[in-house]
């Protein structure tokens, strides 16, 4: 497991490096809205240790991959989406993966959305 990499930009936020704003925090996971929002609630659930991509997990992860995606309902609750939302992660060049640390976008809020 390789804890962090230092030039990847969601190390940063997970060091507080680079500023983001954070709707949840323990000791595995980091949630925090989405710099350019597709929907009216757009947060990015990450883990803290560096995994580069959905490809890169193995049966070791199941608990974390399980928190994230149980994380997910409870944010939204919590930021007032009550009407349904969606969870995306994308995976690798052909999955459109633009940041190379592990992320599920989680997305609600009234339509139309920007995307999605
Ligand atoms: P993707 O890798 O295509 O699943 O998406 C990466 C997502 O990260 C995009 O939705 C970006 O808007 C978002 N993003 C990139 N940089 C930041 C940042 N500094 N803070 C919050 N979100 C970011
Ligand atoms: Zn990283």
């Amino acid at each position: 497991m390789t804890a962090s990499d230092p030039n990847c930009i969601f190390c940063k936020i997970v060091a507080g490096q680079i500023p983001s704003k954070k709707v949840h925090e323990d000791d595995q996971m980091l949630a925090f809205h989405d710099i350019n929002p597709w929907a009216p609630v757009h947060v990015l659930v990450i883990p803290k240790q560096h995994i580069a991509t959905l490809s890169d997990v193995g049966p070791e992860h199941d608990a974390l991959l399980g928190a994230m995606l149980g994380l997910a309902p409870r944010l939204m609750k919590q930021l007032g989406v009550s009407n349904g939302f969606r969870t995306l992660i994308n995976t690798g060049r052909d999955g459109h993966q633009e940041v190379y640390h592990l992320h599920m976008h989680v997305m609600g809020g009234p339509r139309p959305w920007a995307r999605g």
